[in-house]
């Protein structure tokens, strides 16, 4: 799998809309495959095992970390998040572009692993921008929000490590913007 150019990332900080730049994506591109990622948070309301997340105890994450059965693997806000190899490992087999969206340390390690993959951070206009998308969200209890925003200027002083740095400031224009950088 080495040497491969067939494999995206996106990255950047919790908030900024990666999730919604995704789904543009991929209802614009039917031959990008997005990867689900395993992790040990609970599912938020809504959220279907399988489709958005493999929903694991720590107990069977952490077997899976020493199976090495993940591509890459990190700790984010309390929880793990892992890439399963298998699935990916398959999609690029079958012909797929793949699109990792994942948080900067595994960004970094799949970086490090397929230098010719093609990674993009995604960032916000500002920090108060950032912080009222996480709010508005709903999706997390004070404390989440806290430990994601305290993660989060670490995180942005990483974006010139990647490829390519955007600015999401509009949804659609980013997502038109990164299926160019896929197609070139
Ligand atoms: P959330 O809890 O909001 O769904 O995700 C928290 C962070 O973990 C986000 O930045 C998301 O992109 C990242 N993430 C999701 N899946 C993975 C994964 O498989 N690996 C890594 N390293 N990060 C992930």
């Amino acid at each position: 799998m080495k040497n491969l150019k067939k494999l995206i990332i996106l990255t950047g900080p919790s908030g900024v809309g990666k999730g919604t730049v995704v789904k543009e994506i991929l209802d614009k591109e039917k031959n990008i495959w997005l990867s689900i990622s395993a992790t040990t948070r609970e599912p938020r309301d809504g959220e279907k095992e399988g489709e958005n997340y493999y929903f694991l105890s720590q107990e069977k994450f952490k077997e899976m970390i020493e199976k090495k059965l993940f591509l890459e693997w990190a700790q984010f806000a309390g929880n793990y998040y892992g890439t399963p190899l298998s699935s990916v490992n398959e999609k690029i087999k079958q012909g797929f572009t793949v699109l990792l969206e994942i948080e900067v340390e595994g960004a970094k390690q799949i970086k490090e692993k397929f230098p010719n993959s093609l990674s993009i951070f995604l960032l916000p206009p500002d920090i108060a921008e950032l912080e009222r998308r996480i709010r508005n969200r709903g999706t997390e209890k004070e404390e989440a929000i806290k430990k994601r925003l305290s993660r989060a200027d670490y995180e942005i002083s990483a974006s010139n490590e990647f490829d390519f740095a955007l600015t999401n400031s509009d949804v659609n224009e980013t997502a038109k913007r990164i299926i160019k950088l896929i197609q070139t």
